[in-house]
């Protein structure tokens, strides 16, 4: 079956990240599901932004300058709503100001805003009752244990937004993400969510949760993910190596494993502005995850680049 393209962040390899434009044009291009990253506010407002931190994608240091953590940061749990709203926000940067990624929108004239989680969702309703085209959305709850620390349970209010806009049932066209495996079993078994859960597979190093991933990357964890999660969202570096001599590629069997254990496999992220070690090309690289590991999904950043390989290859 075809896969689904997953707009990671909106398509935001032509516009900043989690804006509605960004969305907007993801779903013109033909995305199948706009991804959300939900954190929540200082007065408990969910809003989507990728960081429980604003300044890298803000000039919120600009605006509140005496507002920084210790650690130098910009948290969104320090601000409440109606501050977020006069934020402008940009393309993503690095800690010294420079762009991440420097091809990308690089204009500064146009105000882009942050939105609640509510607001995108009202958004993406009103696209289709333009439109006609049914798309589906795919958000993550960020950081849940780290939220609670700070005061918030974010995964109830989360689930009472989607559940607000009708995302109840199985069938809905929603995948709800998170890298905290015991959040999700919170989830599936306390919260009694029907909605299809994705185990998110990252590194131990990046911090997202306090879960190890490679026990979840075995057999037996990728078997004990199947009786909460309807499958898992590795990093691509992790479904393939590269032979040292040859510059080969060959699967690592996490994809075959996780189909094995009846998991969909939907890895993150294939960016056409920054090729992972071992590929020559985009194409080259949507080849081999198409037609030799046949992953189910593909987070972008550029749908388009995906949604026009996928036609072209089912011809
Ligand atoms: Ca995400």
């Amino acid at each position: 079956m075809r896969p689904i393209v997953i707009a990671h962040r909106g398509a935001s390899g032509y516009l900043p990240e989690h804006t509605l434009p960004a969305k907007a044009l993801a779903y013109a291009m033909g995305a199948d599901y706009l991804e959300q990253d939900v954190v929540a506010t200082r007065d408990d407002a969910l809003v989507v932004l990728h960081d429980v931190y604003l300044d890298r994608v803000t000039d919120v240091a600009r605006h509140y300058p005496d507002r920084r953590r210790r650690d130098g940061r910009y948290y969104v749990r320090d601000f409440e709503l109606r501050e977020l709203k006069t934020l402008s926000v940009h393309e993503r940067s690095n800690a010294d100001g420079s762009p991440v990624y420097p091809g990308r929108f690089s204009s500064t004239d146009e105000t882009f805003r942050i939105q609640t989680f509510a607001e995108e969702l009202e958004f993406v309703r009103s696209l289709q009752a333009g439109h006609g085209r049914a798309v589906g959305i795919y958000p993550e709850i960020k950081r849940p244990e780290w939220h609670r620390s700070e005061g918030v349970d974010i995964t109830p209010r989360f689930l009472g937004v989607l559940a607000d806009f009708g995302y109840k049932k199985r069938s809905d066209p929603v995948y709800v993400q998170c890298f905290d495996a015991r959040e999700l079993r919170r989830i599936r078994h306390e919260l009694g969510c029907r909605l299809k859960l994705i185990q998110l597979i990252g590194e131990d190093s990046w911090g997202e949760s306090s879960a190890h991933y490679a026990p979840l990357r075995a057999r037996r964890g990728l078997e004990r993910l199947a009786r909460t999660v309807d499958g898992i969202g590795p990093w691509i570096r992790r479904a393939y190596r590269v032979a040292r001599r040859s510059g080969e590629i060959h699967p690592t069997g996490l994809v075959q494993r996780a189909h094995k254990a009846g998991l969909a496999v939907h890895p993150y992220t294939l960016r056409a502005d920054e090729l992972p070690e071992g590929f020559a090309s985009f194409d080259a690289l949507l080849t081999f995850f198409v037609d030799e590991l046949v992953v189910d999904g593909l987070f972008t950043d550029f749908p388009d680049k995906v949604v026009r390989f996928l036609r072209r290859i089912s011809v």
